[in-house]
């Protein structure tokens, strides 16, 4: 299959993770605070490129008991990483009261995200918070760790469903991945108490990386099918800067899906809804489905409208950003919810974000948010 343009660029040096709090500039929060002021936006919005705002992830905390190679490398994120002060952080009040603006201009699914969320204490509590809002896809991304504890206690807050991280089901080699020694098993008793606790269809995130996790895509795909949880296999993607990412990396999905393919024959599924993440597969036998994020080679961007929360309240209008507006600005800056709404329009209605559609060897490079930080 034909690759972008990176295809062939050398190794890129990991670099110094952007500082979050040089994200934000005086001009970028006077721009904000002057649309806030505007004539009053009320409804669904919709961008320079005409995609509406229907889908929140907000990241709950910059922090994570994991140190993926791919995502939070241990030698950038050691013990002299600073994380977020308490302080910084959106509080539940102020998450689930931006949560409601944005529900007004038209997001009717909100995925909870970090870092790693259950990480943040109480989280049962906001959960209960947003589950009040109303008809929402409410969910979350974890890497299962704390999830045997917490299913059933989340499930009773309100949340919907579950999508779970595992990269792989060797044990050496998942080890080797989160870089914590953190077993399989640990994770797939995460999966179970979510099974149970009824936060279906579960998902299941792999990540693959060429030469470290391939071997374990057709195991992760038998391992699944027939349990009614799907796995998501996801291309490794230049998110951040810190992860040294080059294109050899990258297993193409389609060569995900011909892998598969040749052992558990698969069929094309058309997508649940405009604008899903992954391109669906069922087995042919009727065991079920997987799904392939193909970021990379398969850009989806005419169809993103995903607006990102980070842990201390930025809004970014695309994975792959470089800044985020300033919204606890205005939250703890005395403006309203319909002032917080206008400005919130003003960012989406001038958003023009394709970043993967444009990708090229020097922007995978740039310096960018990180994925902890910005929220998976
Ligand atoms: N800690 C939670 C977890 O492990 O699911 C949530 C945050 S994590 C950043 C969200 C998802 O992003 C995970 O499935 C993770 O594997 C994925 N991810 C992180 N870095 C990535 C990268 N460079 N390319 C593709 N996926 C990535």
């Amino acid at each position: 299959m034909k690759l972008p343009a990176v295809e062939t660029m050398a190794t890129i040096i990991p670099l110094k993770p952007v500082p979050t709090d040089a994200l934000a500039t005086e001009s970028a929060n006077a721009f904000l605070r002057a649309a806030a002021q505007a004539p009053a936006h009320a409804g669904p919005v919709a961008d320079a490129h005409g995609r509406g705002l229907s889908d929140l992830r907000i990241s709950v905390t910059d922090r994570c008991n994991f140190r993926c190679v791919y995502c939070m490398p241990k030698d950038v994120f050691d013990g002299d990483y600073q994380y977020l002060p308490h302080a910084d952080l959106l509080t539940f009040e102020e998450i689930a009261r931006v949560a409601k603006v944005f529900v007004g201009l038209g997001v009717r699914k909100i995925r909870l995200t970090g870092g790693e969320p259950l990480l943040r204490r109480n989280l049962e509590r906001l959960v209960e918070m947003l589950a009040r809002l109303g008809e929402l896809d409410l969910t979350l991304t974890t890497n299962g760790t704390l999830l045997a504890k917490k299913a059933k206690s989340l499930r009773d807050a309100g949340l919907s469903r579950v999508t779970v991280s595992l990269d792989s089901l060797d044990d050496a080699t998942f080890r080797a991945m989160n870089d914590v020694d953190f077993p399989v098993a640990g994770v797939l008793a995460g999966i179970d108490a979510a099974a149970a606790a009824g936060l279906a269809p579960l998902k299941i995130n792999m990540v693959v990386k060429a030469g470290v996790s391939e071997a374990s895509i057709v195991p992760m795909a038998r391992h699944f099918r027939g349990t009614g949880h799907i796995v998501r296999f996801i291309e490794y993607m230049d998110v951040g800067a810190t992860n040294g990412w080059r294109m050899d990396d990258v297993v193409p999905a389609a060569e995900i899906v011909r892998l598969i393919d040749a052992e558990l024959p698969l069929a094309p599924a058309e997508p649940n809804y405009s604008g899903e993440v992954a391109q669906r597969w069922r087995y042919a036998d009727g065991g079920g489905e997987i799904g392939v994020i193909a970021s990379v080679t398969q850009a989806f961007c005419r169809d993103c409208t995903r607006a990102r929360l980070s842990t201390e309240g930025k809004l970014h209008t695309c994975l792959f950003a470089t800044h985020g507006h300033d919204l606890r600005d205005l939250l703890r800056g005395g403006f309203s919810d319909a002032q917080v709404s206008n400005a919130i329009a003003a960012v989406w209605s001038r958003r023009a974000d394709r970043y993967s559609e444009l990708r090229t060897a020097a922007t995978a490079r740039a310096p960018k948010v990180e994925m902890s930080y910005i929220g998976g």
